[in-house]
C-alpha cells in the first residue's frame, strides 16, 4: 500500500473503527495510527479498500472525481483528435485512478461500468461529471460484468442519460466504419483493447489466405481485406457475431472472397487439419481461459492446444497472431505455452512482434495487474 498499489485485502485489516457501508469513504491507519490513505469500503469483497488517495489533504468528493475524469479524457488527446477513430476506451479503472469506473466511447454516446461498490454509489456524480466534461448524446450503463458479485452488487443496466437508438451504431476504426450494438454487443459494444493490433496484423495479410479465429465482430478482417487479404475465414461460436463481420465488410464495400464458420475453434481446426487446409496468416484472439487463478494450468493447456494445431495449417514462413487477453497468465508464461507449442508441432517459429493492449488501456505502473492483454506476432517456417 506505501507503494500505491490501489487493493487492501480484507486480511490486512486489523482493526475496523466504526461500521462503513458500502462505498463510504474511509482512512487507512497504520499500526501506530497515523494516516496512510484514503478509499472506499466494499464489505462485501475480498479487497475491502479501493484506495483513491494518497494525500491527506484530497478528500474523496464530486470535485475529486471530475479532476481525474478531465486527467483520463487529457491522456486520450491524441485519439480524440484522429478523425478516423471514434471509439475507444475513456477511462481504465484503477488505471486511471478511478476504481472501478470504465468508461468507453462510442462515437457520441458513452457506455460505462460501475464494478466497484464505490464507483456504484457515486453514480449521479458520475453522471454529472460526464456529461460536463464530454457532452455526449447518452450515457449507457452496463454493469453487466461478473466482477460485480464478488462486491455484493447486482448486475444493473440502462440508459441513465441522454437518447440512445435501438439499433446497432456505427464507430469508426482505423479509418473503417464498424457497426456496434451497444446494449446487447460482448463487452461494453465491441473490443476496443485490440484497436491497434487490428492495424498490426493487417500488415501482414497482403496477398493472404487469412484464418481469423474468435473473429468477434470482424476487426482484423476489415482490416485484413482492407490490407489487400485474398480470402478471409472467420470461426466465431456466435451466429450473431459472424453476420456483423458480413455487415462490417460490406459497409466498407470490401468484396474480399469471405467465409465465417458458426463453431468451436477447437473443434474446427482439428477439421482443417483432417483436410489438410493451409493458410498463410493465422489470427487466435480467445475469450479468457483464465478468470481465476485454479484456472490458469488449464487455460494453458487451451492455449497450447490451439497455438499447435494453428502452427500445424501454416504455410512455411507463415504468420501466427497469437493472443491471451487472461491477465493471469502473464508475458512470460504466455510466450513458454507458444514455446511447447513449437516443439510439438515440430517448426521453427520466430517473435517478430509482441503486441499488448491498445494505448487507450494504459497500464498504471503501480497497478501491474492492469496490463492483461498480450500478443506475439509469430513467423512460423
Ligand atoms: N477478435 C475479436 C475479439 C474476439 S472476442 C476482435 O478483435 O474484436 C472472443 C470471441 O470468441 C467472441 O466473439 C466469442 O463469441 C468467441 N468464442 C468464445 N469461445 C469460442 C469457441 N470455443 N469457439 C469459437 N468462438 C468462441
Amino acid at each position: 500500500m506505501r507503494n500505491r498499489h490501489p487493493w487492501l485485502f480484507a486480511s490486512a485489516i486489523a482493526r475496523v473503527d466504526g461500521t462503513p457501508r458500502d462505498g463510504d469513504v474511509v482512512d487507512v491507519c497504520a499500526s501506530d495510527g497515523s494516516w496512510m490513505a484514503g478509499g472506499t469500503w466494499s464489505g462485501a469483497s475480498q479487497i475491502r479498500v479501493r484506495l483513491w488517495t494518497w494525500d491527506p489533504d484530497e478528500p474523496i468528493d464530486a470535485a475529486l472525481l471530475s479532476d481525474r475524469i478531465r486527467r483520463a479524457v487529457a491522456g486520450r488527446a491524441e485519439l480524440a483528435a484522429d478523425s478516423g477513430t471514434t471509439a475507444y476506451r475513456l477511462v481504465f479503472s484503477e488505471s486511471d485512478s478511478l476504481p472501478g469506473l470504465i468508461v468507453d466511447r462510442y462515437a457520441d454516446y458513452l457506455v460505462m461500468q460501475l464494478l466497484t461498490t464505490g464507483a456504484a454509489v457515486r453514480v449521479d456524480e458520475i453522471v454529472a461529471a460526464l456529461r460536463e466534461e464530454l457532452s455526449p448524446a447518452a450515457i449507457y450503463e452496463r454493469s453487466d460484468a461478473e466482477v460485480r458479485t464478488k462486491e455484493g452488487l447486482d448486475r444493473t443496466e440502462g440508459l441513465r442519460w441522454g437518447d440512445l437508438p435501438e439499433d446497432a451504431i456505427e464507430i469508426l476504426e482505423g479509418g473503417y466504419r464498424m457497426e456496434v450494438e451497444l446494449r446487447n454487443g460482448q463487452k461494453t459494444g465491441t473490443y476496443l483493447d485490440q484497436r491497434q493490433n487490428h492495424v498490426r496484423v493487417a500488415r501482414y495479410c497482403a496477398g493472404a489466405e487469412v484464418l481469423s479465429c474468435f473473429s468477434y465482430a470482424g476487426g482484423f478482417e476489415v482490416h485484413a481485406a482492407g490490407a489487400g487479404a485474398r480470402q478471409i475465414i472467420s470461426i466465431d461460436s456466435s451466429a450473431a457475431a459472424l453476420e456483423q463481420v458480413v455487415a462490417n465488410l460490406r459497409r466498407n464495400g470490401l468484396s474480399v472472397p469471405a467465409e465465417q464458420i458458426t463453431g468451436n475453434v477447437f473443434g474446427e481446426l482439428r477439421r482443417f487439419r483432417a483436410e489438410e487446409r493451409r493458410f498463410d496468416v493465422i489470427i487466435l484472439d480467445p475469450p479468457k481461459f483464465a478468470a481465476n487463478a485454479a484456472q490458469v494450468e488449464k487455460a494453458c493447456r487451451g492455449y497450447k492446444d490451439i497455438n499447435l494445431l494453428a502452427m500445424q495449417l501454416l504455410r512455411p514462413g507463415g504468420i501466427l497472431a497469437t493472443f491471451s487477453c487472461s491477465g493471469l497468465v502473464g508475458a512470460d508464461l504466455f510466450q513458454k505455452v507458444i514455446f511447447g507449442a513449437s516443439l510439438d508441432a515440430r517448426r521453427d517459429v520466430q517473435i517478430v512482434e509482441r503486441l499488448s493492449q491498445s494505448s487507450d488501456h494504459p497500464v498504471l505502473l503501480t497497478f501491474p495487474e492492469g496490463e492483461y492483454l498480450k500478443g506475439l506476432i509469430c513467423r512460423v517456417w
